[in-house]
Parts: C-alpha cells; structure tokens; sequence
C-alpha cells in the first residue's frame, strides 16, 4: 500500500481518536494513528476489541489509563514522529500521570520488535499488526509489572469477526477493510515484512459489516487493503495457497472485481471506493465493474513509483512503464471520465538524470489528478536498505521532487479545470475548513468541491455546478438533491 497520508485529514495525524463512550466503561484509551487508512481501520478495531475490556476513549492524555500510538514505519519521518510523541508520553507520565501505561502498534513496533523497550524506556506494550486480539492478555502482563510483546504474524488474521468502533468518524464515510498483508516484494518497502502474506477477508463477514453501516446511515464506503487487486476468497488462508485449494474452492472463488460487483449491487444506494490498487495485479475486470455501477466512484489511486523502466526493475515492480501506460490507455478507453492519482518516488538508488526526465514524461502522458511524491527514503531491513547504494544527493533529490511536484500541480489544475461549468453529484461530509458557512464533499473522481450550505445537510447527495476552481479544491453552487439521496 503505497502511502496515502494525505487522504487521511492532517488533522488526525497524530491527534487522539474518540467514539461515543460507554457509561459502563470505567478505564480511559488514548489512542493515536500515523500513516495509512490501513492503520486508522485498525485502529477502530483496536478501540472495539478493548471497549469490550472496559475502556472508552478519551482525548485527554493526562486523564488517560492507556496510551497507544498506531505507528508507521514507511519513512524515516514516520518514525521519527513517534518517537517524538513517546517523549510527550514521557513528560506527562512524569508530571501528571504516573499510572498510564504505554503501548506503541503497527508498523514500526513489528520492524522493532523487543528492541523498542530498549529503545524507548516509556513504552510497556509492543503488539504488531496481526496480534490486536491478544491485546487483553497482553495487557494483564503489564498490570503484572511487566514488559509485553507480541509481534508474530498471522497466515489467517482478517479481524473479520471484529465490527471496528469509528473513531473520529464523520458518520458518512467508512473504511472496511478487505485483505491484509502484502506478496510483492517491491526491493523500497517495509510493508511485506511489518503486515505479513496476503491474505482475503470472506466477503460474507464484509457484507454483514457494511449492511451494519448502511443501517447507521453511512452512506460511502471504502474497501481497504495494501493491495485491494489480489483480494481472492478461497475459503481463507493465504493467497499463495491458492493453488494448492481444492478445486471447488479453487472453482467457486471470489476475485476482487467480482467482491466490488457484490457491493455495489447489494447496496445501490452507497457509494464504494478502494484503496489500494497495484498496476501488475490490476485487472480490466474490475474497469469494466466499475463502468456497471454508477455507485463505484470514478477514481483509481495507481501509484506507478517511476516512469523509468530501470528504476521499474530496480523497484522489483512487476511492469514496463509502457505496461502502465497500457492499462492507463484501457482505464480512459472504457470510463473516459475516470481520476487517477500517483505515487512517486524520486531519487530511488541509481536514478539518472534520464530516469528523471522518463518520470515526468510519464507524468505528462497520464496527467493525474493528484499524488503524493516523496524522495526515496532507505528503509531498514528492505532489499534496498541491504543490497543497494542509497547514493542520490540530497539537494538531487530535492531538485526533482520539486520538479515533481511542480509538474503534478500544472495537472491537477488542469484536471480541476474540466469540471468548471459542470454539475456534479456530491456526498456532503463535513464543513469546508475554510469557511464555515461551507460544506465540503467529493465528486466521483475524489475531487473535493466547497459550496454554501444553504438547507442541505451532512450526509446529502446534492447536485452542485461548478463555478470556480483551484489545483486542489472546486468551487460551486448546489442546485438540488441529486436522484440518489
Ligand atoms: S511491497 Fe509494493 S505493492 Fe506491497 S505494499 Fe509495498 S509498495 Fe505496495
């Protein structure tokens, strides 16, 4: 799951996640999240399974019984941020909170393992990413007085049998978690070795938790996974097993195109998106699924990583640039409307001048809607970190992230600007941060657009013409509910 943190409000980037508390739950949770949708969903069943031991949340970190930190383990920065958050703890434990205890998930804690409470003397509790549910016994341990690590990967672990508890949620839109786990061993990335094989989720248990939505009156759901294209049903285990499934399992399996089609068909009324999708695994089925259904919104998050076929091979992605630009052709050819964004990584070990250059011509070709961009960052314990030379400057790194980012701005104004004069179906979900006699939404094709908030109210689909726009945000009029409200 190439990284995603933007998606995710910057606002919640690290800041307490709450729910509706329960009167019978003494003990108070602070939990935080970093990094990727994958980690906020976990960290909605994090709250569900210790709701069930008593806990409410709380955004009150002096006030707190446990403190735990959703890691992530992508970047340098990611992990430097946490460790700067544990230093916190560690002051408020010392000047108000004696009694907290701390315990740090994800990502990073399953890359670190024991060697975190060497590291970082405030933390008691290390779980990784497929260990949630022995959180209860783990937590026993350090009432106990001590120390607590759980960090083994699962081959089955879906938490499918957990209903999460939305955190911070909107009450609109939701995230269902779908597959976990990661095969492709691109040689830049932590994820194959912090979140474990991949692994499907039975679409019977997916069903049930968004017909558990529908009934709250969510009305958009996003299907997460770090690679929603592998998602296979087979009767469970991991993905690799396929082959070796019965030939009734093998026969009656279900594909992610054919999940997405159940969705959507199932519940016509709500809006799907997924997140995230992986060219080498895509399938046109899924293209062809989404033109079916009005109610599977038009955007596609398709990080590509290079536009370089050297830099490809070196990332151990499993397709030429002229591939991408295939199935980027298809994508336009079937949903000509359709918004697609990126994730690039530039500087990665060994990249040239004419990598470079092959990177943004590929960015001129598809001219995305949005990215996100980053210089390439060594990753411990990757192919990369042990085998390649991480040997770009720093200032080269920085010359062509800017030139990027400059290129991928150009293009999202361009794309905002083919809506100018339309009029768009929007899902209401929240005030406009900016003005507060605004709602925001999105279209479709993810694009956010502002608007006055006149009697419309959160959760509506309106209809709004757009009148304005910047590179990032469209601006209009609503013109009445749309036939799907
Ligand atoms: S290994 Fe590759 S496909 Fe898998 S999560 Fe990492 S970047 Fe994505």
């Amino acid at each position: 799951m190439e990284h995603v943190e933007k998606i995710i409000d910057d606002k919640i980037q690290g800041k307490a996640l709450v729910t509706e508390n329960k009167k019978d739950n003494t003990k108070k949770l602070f939990i935080e999240s970093y990094g990727c949708q994958m980690n906020m969903n976990d960290s909605e069943i994090v709250a569900a399974i210790l709701d069930k031991e008593g806990y409410n949340t709380t955004q009150v970190l002096e006030e707190a019984d446990l403190v735990l930190v959703n890691t992530c383990s992508i970047r340098e920065k990611a992990e430097t941020s946490v460790r700067k958050r544990l230093q916190k703890y560690n002051r408020v434990k010392k000047e108000s909170n004696k009694k907290m205890k701390v315990g740090v998930l994800g990502c990073m804690a399953e890359r670190l393992k024991e060697k975190f409470l060497e590291e970082e003397k405030i933390v008691d509790l290390v779980v990784g990413p497929d260990a949630y549910k022995d959180l209860p016994n783990l937590l026993e341990e350090v009432y106990e007085g001590r120390d607590a690590v759980n960090v083994i990967l699962s081959k089955e672990e879906t938490y499918g049998d957990i209903s999460p508890v939305r955190l911070n949620s909107n009450g609109v839109s939701a995230f269902v978690s779908i597959t976990r786990g990661c095969d492709n061993m691109c040689t830049f990335c932590v994820v194959p070795f912090t979140r474990g094989r991949e692994r499907s989720r039975d679409p019977k248990s997916i069903l049930e938790e968004i017909q558990s939505m529908v009934d709250k009156d969510f009305k958009e759901i996003t299907l997460l996974g770090q690679n929603v294209d592998s998602f296979l049903w087979f009767g469970g285990g991991l993905k690799k097993d396929f082959k070796k499934a019965t030939e009734m399992a093998q026969a009656t399996a279900v594909d992610f195109s054919q999940l997405l089609d159940m969705c959507a068909t199932k519940f016509p009324k709500t809006r799907f998106r997924f997140s995230t999708s992986n060219p080498q695994d895509m399938s046109l089925d899924v293209i062809h699924t989404m033109a079916k259904h009005k109610n599977i919104c038009k955007y596609i998050h398709l990080p590509v990583q290079s536009g370089s076929n050297a830099m490809l091979n070196a990332m151990n992605r499993q397709h030429t640039r002229e591939e991408y630009m295939e199935l980027v052709d298809n994508i336009f050819k079937i949903i000509p409307e359709m918004s697609l964004s990126q994730d690039m990584i530039v500087g990665f070990c060994g990249e040239t001048e004419q990598d470079h250059q092959d990177t943004l011509a590929l960015m001129e070709y598809v001219k995305y809607d949005f990215g996100f961009m980053f210089a390439y960052s060594e990753r411990p314990g990757t192919l990369a970190g042990k085998k390649m030379d991480d040997d770009i400057p720093h200032a080269v790194k920085k010359r062509r992230l800017q030139e990027v980012i400059d290129l991928q701005q150009k293009h999202a104004l361009y794309r905002t600007q083919q809506h100018l004069g339309k009029t768009e179906e929007v899902l209401i979900e929240g005030t406009s941060k900016k003005n507060p006699n605004e709602w925001k939404g999105r279209n479709t094709q993810n694009t956010v657009i502002v608007f006055p908030k006149k009697h419309y109210k959160l959760g509506d689909f309106v209809n709004v013409k757009v009148e304005d726009c910047t590179s990032a945000t469209l601006k209009g009029t609503a013109v009445g509910y749309s036939d799907n409200n």
